[in-house]
């Protein structure tokens, strides 16, 4: 970074200064403009419009302080404060996984198992983070009751906050460790995560986003099957009849997850691949016919 303690930076310098991120981020222009509008309070339009306009000092020490951040490889969501999600803006914070384009699959394929009736049904998302999922299928049916859960009070506080901007009535967070704080006499229609599921020896563990995130929100006892060993056994008690579990995965783990929901009951079993073409979801149904 050129030092600037007597001269006056402007826009289309600041967005030069891309060159610094090339070692951690793929995108490093595209995080430069992102961080200049968070401290700017404008749009990437008026940053091209308006390249030789000056920061002020505030700002300058401010988008200084959110490069370097970038430099040492924190995550641009971490340091905006905010992720969108299946169009929903999110706060998001280290208390939880950022939010990935992946997980848009968990919800769109929740939504085809459960049809578009009008009716109550009850969903359970497990580990819920920053509410992402429950609170996109929260936004695209109004007349389910989505419950969120999450071991972590700060990520319940936020998913929360995320509910209370976006004003959805239909969601709701509490803290549990996985159902422990579900009550034995509700049955849902679906119940969905997106839990740990990285092997703890995973090298990718090391590398990008990752390092900053929850290791409790990444990783999983064997071989990252553990959580959805537990998560596949215990929802059987609380789904209706031909309810269903819907679990996100790694994308090596389709066949293990396959086998554990049928060696434990689940009909209908089936992976669908994610945008990258690898297998993520895995769901099945159990007890009685499909809804
Ligand atoms: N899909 C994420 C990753 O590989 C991990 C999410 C998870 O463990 N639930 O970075």
């Amino acid at each position: 970074m050129p030092n600037s303690q007597d001269s006056t930076v402007s826009v289309g310098q600041c967005l030069a200064w891309s060159a610094q991120l090339e070692h951690v981020s793929d995108s490093a222009r595209l995080d430069v403009e992102l961080l200049l509008c968070q401290v700017l309070d404008r749009s990437r339009t008026w940053l091209y419009t308006w390249p030789e306009k000056d920061l002020t000092e505030t700002q300058l020490t401010l988008f200084k302080k959110y490069l370097e951040r970038r430099a040492q490889g924190e995550p641009l969501a971490y340091i905006l404060g905010q992720r969108e999600f299946w169009s929903l803006p999110l706060e998001v914070n280290s208390s939880t996984l950022i939010p990935r384009p992946d997980t848009e699959l968990l919800v769109e394929v929740t939504l085809e198992c459960l049809g578009n009736s009008t009716q109550t049904q009850r969903v359970l998302d497990l580990g819920t983070g920053t509410g992402a999922v429950a609170l996109a299928l929260a936004s695209e049916r109004p007349a389910w009751l989505v419950q969120g859960l999450d071991v972590s009070p700060e990520a319940v506080a936020l998913a929360e906050r995320n509910r209370e901007r976006l004003g959805f009535s239909n969601a709701s967070f509490t803290v549990s460790d996985w159902f422990s704080a579900v009550s034995k006499q509700t049955l849902y229609q679906a119940i969905v995560a997106n839990p740990p599921y990285i092997a703890p020896d995973d090298p990718h563990l090391d590398l990008g986003d990752v390092r900053f995130e929850p290791r409790s929100a990444l990783v999983a006892a064997d071989q990252g099957l553990a959580d959805i060993q537990q998560i596949a056994k215990t929802a059987r008690q609380f789904l209706a009849p031909g309810a269903w579990l819907l679990l996100e995965h790694g994308w090596e783990q389709g066949e293990a997850v396959r086998q554990v929901l049928t060696e434990l009951g689940y009909d209908k079993v089936e992976t669908r691949k994610d945008y990258g073409d690898q297998e993520r979801i895995t769901y099945g149904c159990f007890g009685g016919d499909a809804l």
